[in-house]
């Protein structure tokens, strides 16, 4: 235990989550080791950073010299205004959640769609180019999934959430810049996700169902079928209701956690330059969450 715990001096760079709340984060855990694993003189710390004092929070990153953090909810789109520059990536989908400071400028990032790609191809060998995907929610790990869709070129996007004009929203945003991909929004309604569902290759879920253990799968479990890959970003349980549906019906089915390793391992890209330990930080998550249990 002591022995990881690093050792601090005039060079020690700094990085953090801000959140409210924050206990909860996997980053510190993720990252940290991943600093340790490449021998790196950095430190990473949760920061606890009320709503309210969002934009002092922001302000004093440059002049206390801290090199960069990450964001996490409720502060994803409520930090935009107070950043420098953004992504193109974070601009267009509207959330950052991995801050860079260069020259004193705040710069904005959203790494949650490029860790999305990358864990679909790693954990499911799936890739979006042509296909058609249903994406259950349109909350804000939703935004992000539509819009790593699109620009990896699926063909169509069904968006569902339990507030249709949520769902009618979102579809409206990605259409805007992505204006040759089929968006269209579906209402919460068997038989009308059953259409749509039955012409799919991907279901993704991107909603909280799932996160408690006595949460059903999200959409009717007859629904699912060998040939519909299935991707739940609730990453703890590892292994929800969901999943283990897709799996019986002989599908290839993944849980969330390689999102969260990868959106985590673009964001040490981007601070450090260097490529991240992904198993590494993989195995840090797997032990925070077992004992967050
Ligand atoms: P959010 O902003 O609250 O959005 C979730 C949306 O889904 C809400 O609009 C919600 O409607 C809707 N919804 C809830 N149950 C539904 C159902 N059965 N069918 C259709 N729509 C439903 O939450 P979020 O921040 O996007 O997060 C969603 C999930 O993704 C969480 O479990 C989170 O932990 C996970 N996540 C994972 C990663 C990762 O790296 N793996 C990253 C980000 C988020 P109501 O508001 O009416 O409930």
């Amino acid at each position: 235990m002591f022995a990881s715990v690093p050792k601090i001096n005039s060079r020690t760079r700094i990085y953090g989550v801000f959140g409210y709340p924050v206990a909860h984060s996997a980053s510190p855990a993720m990252q940290g080791a991943a600093f340790a694993c490449r021998g790196l003189n950095c430190v990473y710390l949760p920061f606890l950073v009320k709503p309210a004092d969002l934009k002092k929070a922001t302000a004093a990153l440059a002049p206390l010299g801290i090199a960069g953090v990450n964001v996490t909810i409720p502060h994803k789109e409520k930090i935009i205004p107070f950043l420098d520059e953004l992504s193109p990536e974070a601009e267009r989908i509207g959330a950052v959640n991995t801050v860079a400071v260069r020259q004193g400028k705040l710069i904005g990032y959203n790494t949650d769609a490029g860790g999305f790609l990358n864990s679909l191809a790693e954990d499911l060998g799936f890739s979006p180019g042509g296909s058609a995907v249903f994406l259950l929610g349109a909350g804000g790990a939703a935004r992000a999934v539509a819009f790593a869709l699109a620009r990896a070129g699926a063909g169509a996007v069904y968006i569902s959430d339990l507030v249709s004009g949520k769902a009618r929203r979102l579809t409206t945003a990605v259409k805007r810049r992505f204006r040759r991909r089929r968006l269209e929004a579906v209402p919460v309604e068997p038989e009308a996700m059953a259409e749509k569902i039955a012409g799919c290759q991907l279901l993704v879920n991107a909603t909280p169902a799932g996160m408690r253990p006595a949460d059903k799968a999200p959409v009717p479990e007859e629904l699912l079928r060998p040939d519909l890959a299935v991707y739940d970003l609730v990453y703890n349980p590892a292994l929800t209701r969901l999943v283990q549906a897709a799996r019986e019906r002989g599908a290839r089915a993944a849980g969330g956690q390689g999102m969260l390793v990868h959106q985590g391992a673009i964001a040490f890209q981007l601070w450090t330059g260097k490529p991240a330990p992904l198993k590494v930080m993989r195995k840090a998550l797997e032990r925070h969450l077992r004992g967050i249990r």
